[in-house]
């Protein structure tokens, strides 16, 4: 299509009244995208983009704060008296520095009350 001097002036004169692109394109004839183009080369005043209007809904909401992590404990020696229960998957590489319990262990043992119970199996009843 060519743009006439009438064209442009419905063109304008509907841009103005606040015809939606497609309104006015559907009253030219013409594509939507032609009279985004027509519009752009026209250079009249740009519409505020409804997509990027401030909708209440789409308002970004506070960031919640970050997850705490639990403290880490402080990489112990073995004769602090400490649980030497190390803080690291079975089987995986150890970190660096490795860390372990930070329990005090069971007199003469290496382990607190609680980790002494994970590594040591009682025998059950029954078992021989
Ligand atoms: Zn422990």
């Amino acid at each position: 299509m060519s743009w006439s001097a009438d064209t442009d002036a419905v063109l304008r004169a509907e841009w103005a009244a606040g015809t939606t692109t497609l309104q006015i394109a559907i009253l030219l004839g013409v594509t939507k995208n032609a009279v985004v183009g027509r519009v752009n080369r026209l250079r009249l005043t740009p519409r505020e983009n409804p997509v990027h209007r401030a909708d209440p809904l789409r308002t970004r909401l506070p960031r919640p704060p970050a997850a705490t992590t639990p403290p880490v404990p402080a990489p112990r020696a073995a004769t602090t008296g400490c649980c030497r229960y190390p803080l690291w998957p079975h089987r995986a590489r150890p970190p660096q520095p490795a860390l372990f319990c930070d329990a005090p262990s069971l007199p003469g043992r290496s382990w607190c009350a609680r980790h002494f119970d994970v590594v040591h199996l009682r025998p059950t009843a029954g078992a021989a």
